[in-house]
């Protein structure tokens, strides 16, 4: 018999957003209002200038 799990619905913390890049639920990067994963704000970051961030 198949047990049954009740259904939990994940909702991602407060403010948790997916790149607006990519689309990727992973790392993102809340700085300079981007919502970015850690990878796109590499690339995006050479467009802006940023070349502190490593
Ligand atoms: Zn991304």
């Amino acid at each position: 018999m198949a047990k049954q799990k009740p259904k939990k619905e994940r909702k991602f913390g407060k403010g948790s957003r997916p790149c607006i890049r990519c689309g990727s639920y992973g790392p993102i990067i809340r700085r300079y209002k981007l919502y970015i994963c850690r990878h796109c704000f590499r690339e995006v970051a050479k467009k802006l200038g940023f070349r502190k961030y490593e």
